[in-house]
């Protein structure tokens, strides 16, 4: 990506060295399915400014790709897809081609309601006097080749964390490793995770947009390169049945604008406490468990996210939250030692990549901030494994149920007066309505096809 975070002439001169002829005009919509249209080199400098037309009624697609009857999303209007140059990279499996991600803006350019990159802006906006910082942790799962409906050819059948993992899939992970290097993309960690055939890979932590852009590049580039290598790779929450879900955790930290002079201040620490937790923290904790069942439907976004969020898959199945506790929704990773106040986060374990980023945070963010408003205590951390508890015990401990499926978590952001207020009318309308529309086309399928389209879209 590019450093400075306006620069088009930096693009220009990029293109040209780059050996660049198309540029695609990216944006995520409500399923987070990236998609967008591209423009020659040539025609770059203009439409940098002006932004490519795109019909509105797109951002009203289902994952079967047609629209929702909302008002106001028919035949009829435009929005503008506007690049933002710091979002810039090549696209290093598809040669000759780059890509940048876009603001939706009215014609007139003006931020628009149903925009997500927008919501996550506003959520910025709304966190004044924070900076936000954040990471996106995706796991994926490596085929032979392409799916077919009812069979998904694991690329490797190796043990958790198993080196024999490591050999089997180095050719890969070395090149994807290179290949988000190259792109700026800075990777910290990388794995074969629980299930055959799943692995995952870390970015460090970033400003919060740049985070959600960072996952997107990754999630882009770490399938189109498998694509290129006659390989597939699925981010879909449970691509197949019986296989351990992709979960995509979301960490969160608020920090103190760096001053100047001076050095920015991670706000989540406290040296003192037990759990390395400030105030604030906990408070940030409170607003998230208060919002977490309408949360769900942003974070866990599909009707296939519901078979990997439940107990037994450290998916954070139960609404609480604790130290290293894999099983409850909100985890606070034990911190680094040299960097504890650095470290120091709050990992949403309720996310997965059929959420798109940039709502997923944003919704995350606006909850946290009511926690600090209201100052909101998130009781006691729960430091056991809850699937070892009776239900009165986790009901003494005040751990909450979740929603069990898609329609579940869709009535419970309804019913989510702020969370419906924070996405607005229009996009709460037009979220709640593609959801209902997906909830019912995943019905009508049944579950094989479920798993396939998954594994294909994702
Ligand atoms: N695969 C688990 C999930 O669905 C996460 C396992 C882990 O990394 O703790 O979230
Ligand atoms: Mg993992």
């Amino acid at each position: 990506m590019v450093s400075a975070p306006d620069d088009r002439a930096r693009i220009a001169d990029r293109l040209e060295a780059d050996g660049i002829d198309l540029v695609r005009f990216l944006w995520v919509d409500h399923n987070s399915i990236t998609r967008g249209k591209a423009v020659s080199r040539h025609a770059l400098a203009s439409r940098m400014e002006s932004g490519i037309g795109l019909a509105r009624t797109r951002q009203a697609s289902a994952l079967s790709d047609l629209g929702v009857p909302v008002a106001g999303f028919d035949a009829v209007g435009e929005v503008r897809l506007v690049p933002d140059p710091a979002s810039y990279v090549r696209l290093p499996h598809a040669p000759g081609s780059a890509a940048m991600l876009c603001d939706l803006r009215t014609p007139e350019g003006e931020p628009w309601e149903a925009c997500p990159r927008t919501f996550l802006k506003q959520a910025l906006a709304a966190a004044a006097g924070f900076d936000v910082v954040a990471a996106f942790e995706p796991e994926f799962t490596l085929c032979a080749g392409p799916p077919t409906p009812g069979r998904l050819g694991l690329f490797d059948d190796s043990l958790c964390f198993d080196n024999e993992g490591f050999d089997a899939a180095n050719t890969y992970a070395v090149r994807l490793v290179r290949a988000l290097r190259g792109e700026g993309l800075d990777v910290e960690t990388y794995h074969p995770e629980f299930a055959h055939g799943q692995h995952e890979l870390t970015l460090r932590h970033a400003p919060a947009v740049r985070a959600a852009d960072q996952y997107v590049w990754q999630r882009a580039i770490t399938r189109g390169l498998a694509r290129d290598m006659g390989l597939w790779a699925t981010f879909a929450p449970v691509p197949h049945p019986g296989l351990r879900g992709n979960g995509n955790h979301a960490h969160l930290s608020l920090w103190s604008p760096a001053a100047q002079d001076g050095e920015a201040v991670n706000l989540f620490a406290d040296a003192a406490d037990p759990l390395g937790l400030s105030g604030l923290a906990r408070h940030f904790i409170g607003g998230l468990l208060d919002h977490l069942p309408g949360l769900t439907a942003l974070t866990c976004a599909s009707a296939n996210s519901y078979r990997r969020l439940q107990p037994g898959m450290w998916a954070g199945a139960f609404g609480a939250w604790g130290p290293d506790n894999r099983e409850a929704a909100i985890r606070i990773p034990s911190r680094l030692s040299g960097d504890e106040a650095g470290s120091t986060n709050i990992e949403v374990k309720i996310c997965d990549s059929t959420a798109n980023p940039y709502l997923a945070l944003g919704a995350l963010i606006h909850a946290g901030l009511d926690g600090i408003r209201r100052r909101l205590d998130p009781g006691e951390p729960l430091r056991e494994d809850p699937n070892a508890l009776s239900d009165d015990a986790l009901r003494r401990r005040g751990v909450t149920p979740l929603p069990r499926s898609l329609e579940e978590a869709v009535e419970a952001l309804e019913r989510d007066d702020f969370l419906m207020s924070a996405l607005g009318p229009v996009r709460g309308a037009l979220y709640t309505a593609i959801k209902r529309a997906d909830i019912r086309d995943a019905k009508d399928m049944g579950s094989a096809a479920e798993h396939h389209t998954h594994a294909v879209r994702y």
